[in-house]
């Protein structure tokens, strides 16, 4: 089969859960994980004569979410009734916005630059969240819990615009981070704060109109999503090429076999009679509440990848990592403020902190050495005061476990200032050259290579004490002797 007559098309759908305290039309408490059906006020359940209150937080991080994947914001909203009938849908109706999505238009950049990619976005609207069916509780029931239900969420569109699984992965994992860059959500795919469908189609190079598409459903992963995708194209392959049709349906994954499986055709879809809501007034953006949402959003990842890049001569691949949550790159920032050594100190950041919070399974939150401290920790070995090695293999650990002593007095304490005591370097260097006399024949005979070999020597036995400049002064001085 050649399948390189085929493109693919992807368009996702990604529901995020948004951060608030409370519901989206009510004040009950959206913590996850709670004891089923605790967090249900008559609101939530649909009573009869209950009036849903629109929370302006949740509207707040939408619009963040918009500013931050620059779309246009619609001034006047209002909310419409989808009905349709499930058991975890007390009122019978999810409220959402129909027509008028509170953001339209948009993009999210994936890939690096010269070759990046803006991944157009249709809209993101805001809408409820539903209850949970649970169907592993008991053998004979199905059992409801609704504190998920009200749960404010934003949906998230894309235009079929994306060609391929990796594609599709390099987006997901850009708007998560930015996300969670904003507070918008946690990002959480496992316990579902961040859903995602794919839809999927093919058509052969060349071909203006789209191909049937097909909608996959319980991804719980990007993995997952990158996996189904492939399937699901490589399925929809295979059929044309036996010239049999692909129809327009919605399937599942199922991770385990690594496929996906009809859930419903298209003749099954339901007729959501949307109306606007009546309970609910439209409400207005105004540009001054707007301005104010701008003020208050942090520097996105990719402007700071290309501060870093020009303003500290990071590169890219650097400036990724240290921007990759928001947390590490304001650390870095900070160190930035109390130290010149931008590059040493992205060292730092990328080589023992970053092991340090790995291997403790610690987030930089909770990291105890406070940027002051690392600061001068690096201005130690900047100034030629500490070697490197002893300062993050001594002195680091320490202070990262919640040692309160100064860097300074704790190298002293330990031994571990650089000397430039002449006798004492002195005695290092014949310690070193003692060790091996035919290494000192071979540079002797024009081997002159070897010198680093004698200066890390002495470092090892100085135990990084000895100062590098004057090492290499002494050993010359006896080696050409
Ligand atoms: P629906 O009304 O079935 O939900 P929409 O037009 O609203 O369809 O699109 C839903 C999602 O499906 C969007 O992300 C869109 O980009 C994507 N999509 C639409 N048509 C196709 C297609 N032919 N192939 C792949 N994705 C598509
Ligand atoms: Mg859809």
């Amino acid at each position: 089969m050649d399948v390189r007559i085929y493109e693919t098309v992807i368009g996702l759908e990604v529901h995020a859960q948004l951060l608030t305290k409370t519901k989206l039309f009510c004040a009950d408490d959206t913590t996850f994980g709670a004891e089923p059906n605790t967090h249900i006020s008559p609101v939530t359940l649909g009573y009869p004569g209950t009036l849903p209150v629109l929370n302006k937080e949740a509207v707040r991080l939408a619009v963040k979410m918009g500013l931050a994947c620059h779309c246009e914001l619609e001034s006047r909203n209002y909310f419409a009734r989808k009905n349709y009938f499930y058991p975890d849908l007390p009122k019978g109706y999810q409220i959402s916005q129909h027509t008028t999505p509170i953001c339209k238009g948009g993009y999210v950049r994936i890939g690096i630059p010269g070759e990046e990619k803006k991944i157009q976005l249709n809209r993101i609207h805001l809408e409820e969240d539903a209850g949970k069916s649970l169907h592993d509780k008991t053998d004979e029931f199905t059992s409801l819990d609704f504190n998920r239900a009200g749960v404010p969420l934003i949906e998230i569109v894309t235009e079929p615009c994306i060609s391929s699984p990796e594609e599709a992965v390099a987006f997901l994992n850009n708007l998560r981070r930015i996300l969670r860059y904003m507070d918008v959500c946690d990002g959480n795919m496992e316990q579902g704060s961040l859903r995602c469908d794919a839809n999927v189609s093919i058509r052969k190079w060349g071909d203006k109109a789209l191909g049937v598409k097909v909608e996959i459903k319980n991804l719980n992963s990007i993995r997952n999503v990158k996996r189904a995708i492939e399937y699901e194209v490589t399925r929809m392959q295979e059929l044309a090429e036996k010239k049999q049709p692909i129809v327009q349906e919605t399937r599942s994954f199922d991770a385990l076999a690594g496929n996906t499986f009809s859930m419903r055709s298209k003749e099954e879809a339901n007729d959501y009679r949307y109306f606007p809501d009546p309970d609910l007034p439209p409400f207005d953006l105004t540009i001054p509440w707007l301005d104010e949402i701008k003020q208050s959003m942090p520097a996105l990842p990719e402007q700071r990848i290309t501060q870093y890049m020009q303003a500290f001569h990071l590169s890219r691949y650097d400036a990724e990592v240290l921007t990759d949550d928001r947390e590490t790159a304001e650390y870095f920032e900070s160190l930035t403020r109390l130290t010149p050594a931008y590059k040493a100190a992205a060292n730092w950041m990328l080589g023992p902190v970053k092991s340090y919070l790995n291997e403790q399974s610690m987030t930089i939150t909770a990291f105890r050495l406070k940027p002051v401290v690392m600061a001068s920790l690096i201005n130690l070995v900047e100034d030629g005061r500490v070697h490197f090695s002893t300062a993050s293999s001594k002195i680091f650990p320490e202070l990262a476990s919640g040692s309160s002593e100064d860097p300074v007095a704790l190298a002293t304490r330990l031994h571990l200032l650089q000397t430039g005591d002449e006798s004492q370097i002195h005695e290092w260097v014949n310690q070193a050259l003692a060790k091996m006399p035919d290494k000192v024949l071979e540079y002797q005979k024009g081997k002159k290579g070897l010198l680093g070999l004698f200066v890390g020597e002495v470092k090892k036995i100085s135990e990084g004490k000895a100062d590098p400049l004057l090492t290499n002064k002494l050993l010359l001085q006896k080696l050409e002797k």
